[in-house]
């Protein structure tokens, strides 16, 4: 039987282990503090926001969340994160993404300070995942190398394959495993013979963003699988396709109208793999972990309590 890498049970690991890490910023100084800054109304961004500040509130964070109005111009989205990064009681900003197209994205990501910049993805804080320098790191790719580490999985010498080279997930993965001393191979659209690429993987990431793209032949047995895909099928053929007619994702599909999918075919990673991460409650909740644990950290480091 494989073994399932619970992403929920390594979350409340990390949340329980950053609790007397924030009672002690606390005690000493002030709770570190998350602005988060959601631009207009977007569904999905606004469960994942709202995630991110519930969480820091059960954990005696304090958060602040600015919500300013779709048609926000990039100087005026500017001088919020000035304001932000000027603010001493904020130890970490994030920006959500996607931002509505009249905002230029990278400019706003770029304005972040980058010992502000709690998501990782300003070219001062991946320029130091490059050259191995402590920094804040993205928190999808970080959370994978947690779950790895906390299940014990050997990452040295081994072969990992990320699949998809996005700044947010598949390049910086490929560098964290690098650092941990995989032996690593980046695929993405214009690989040549996917399956064949993968099936060398001891180590397989997935974040492509397509639904179960991934099938058994792309697996090597025994294989370790990180699915980070979130796809969402609102077809019932899709759901019956993939889930093989499953009564409970049927049902599940019924009741909301979708059920999610990993970019790896769920049955072909029960087949096959030695462990593997669920889609949901796999690489997701990890994300948010590790937002909180860039926190900390951050406020750790501008208050001098590290
Ligand atoms: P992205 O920016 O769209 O990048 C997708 C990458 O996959 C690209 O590099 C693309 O190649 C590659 N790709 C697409 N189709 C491919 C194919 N058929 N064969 C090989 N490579 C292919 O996506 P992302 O932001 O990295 O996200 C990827 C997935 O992870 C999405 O489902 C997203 O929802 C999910 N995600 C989950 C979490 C979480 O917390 N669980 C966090 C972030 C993202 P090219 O570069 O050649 O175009």
């Amino acid at each position: 039987m494989p073994t399932i890498l619970d992403g929920v049970h390594i979350r409340d690991q990390i949340k329980e282990e950053l609790r007397p890490r924030i009672a002690r910023l606390a005690a000493a100084r002030r709770p570190p503090g998350l602005a988060v800054v959601l631009v207009g109304s977007h569904a999905a961004s606004e469960i994942y926001v709202r995630t991110k500040v519930k969480t820091s509130h059960d954990l005696g964070m304090y958060s602040d969340l600015l919500s300013p109005p779709e048609t926000i111009t990039t100087d005026e989205l500017l001088a919020i994160v000035n304001r932000l990064n000027a603010r001493d009681d904020i130890d970490g900003i994030l920006v959500q993404l996607p931002l509505p197209p009249q905002v230029d994205s990278k400019r706003i990501l770029l304005s972040i300070a980058p010992e502000k910049d709690v998501d990782g993805f300003h070219p001062y804080n991946v320029g130091c995942l490059v050259a191995g320098l402590p920094a804040p790191r993205a928190c999808t790719p970080a959370g994978i190398i947690q779950l790895l580490k906390r299940y014990d999985i050997a990452i040295a010498g081994r072969r990992a394959v990320v699949v998809g080279r996005s700044d947010i997930v598949g390049k910086p993965a490929a560098l964290m495993l690098m650092h941990e001393h995989a032996t690593v191979t980046i695929c993405h659209s214009k690989t040549v013979d996917l399956a064949a690429v993968c099936r060398e993987a001891d180590i397989l990431v997935a974040a492509m963003g397509r639904p179960a793209l991934v099938a058994e032949e792309y697996l090597k047995p025994g294989a370790t699988v990180i699915d980070v895909g979130m796809n969402s099928l609102d077809r019932r053929e899709d759901v019956a396709r993939i889930f093989r007619n499953s009564a409970d994702k049927v049902a599940a599909f019924e009741r909301r109208g979708s059920v999610l999918v990993g970019d790896v075919d769920p049955h072909a990673m029960a087949a096959k793999a030695g462990a593997y991460t669920p889609v949901p409650g796999g690489v997701g909740p990890l994300t948010i972990a590790m937002l909180m644990a860039n926190t900390v950290e951050a406020a750790e480091s501008r208050l001098g309590l590290c």
